[in-house]
């Protein structure tokens, strides 16, 4: 599968991924305040970083973390404490991905502000529904 390049605005964090399938979002609270708005991410992924003397975590949950770029604030990945070998990344800091590529998730959706909304038809699920989901695919 093809990868593509990732970096941060500065570009002290670089990276490749493969390159995404579909998207994911999150409008949760968390997210949107991380974000800056409603979050859309690639779902976990192995990321080969290139360069990451600028990143930094933070950990928000008793069960994820969140990296950024030290120096210029860029916020790019999210991963689970119990496993660092995948993490979500977000779609800004990845480079051409693909027109025919979309989001087919909305997670959160309960906690998503009314002043936006995104165009589609595609799955919308509450946190309550993304917590049975994953917990559903950990026990299989
Ligand atoms: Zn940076
Ligand atoms: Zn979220």
């Amino acid at each position: 599968m093809a990868a593509l390049n990732g970096k941060c605005l500065c570009g002290g964090v670089s990276f490749t991924v493969a390159a995404p399938t579909h998207l994911d979002s999150c409008h949760c609270a968390d997210c949107r305040r991380w974000s800056g708005g409603p979050n859309i991410s690639l779902d976990f992924s192995a990321v080969d970083f290139k360069s990451d003397k600028t990143l930094a975590w933070f950990q928000n949950s008793d069960w994820a973390e969140r990296g950024f770029c030290k120096t210029c604030g860029s916020s790019l990945f999210y991963r689970l404490i119990e496993d660092h070998s995948k993490m979500t990344v977000c779609a800004g800091a990845v480079d051409g991905i693909s027109d025919d590529v979309k989001i087919t998730k909305e997670f959160f959706i309960e906690q998503k502000p009314a002043f936006y909304d995104f165009a589609g038809e595609r799955e919308r699920l509450t946190g309550a529904e993304v917590f049975a989901l994953y917990s559903a695919e950990e026990d299989s």
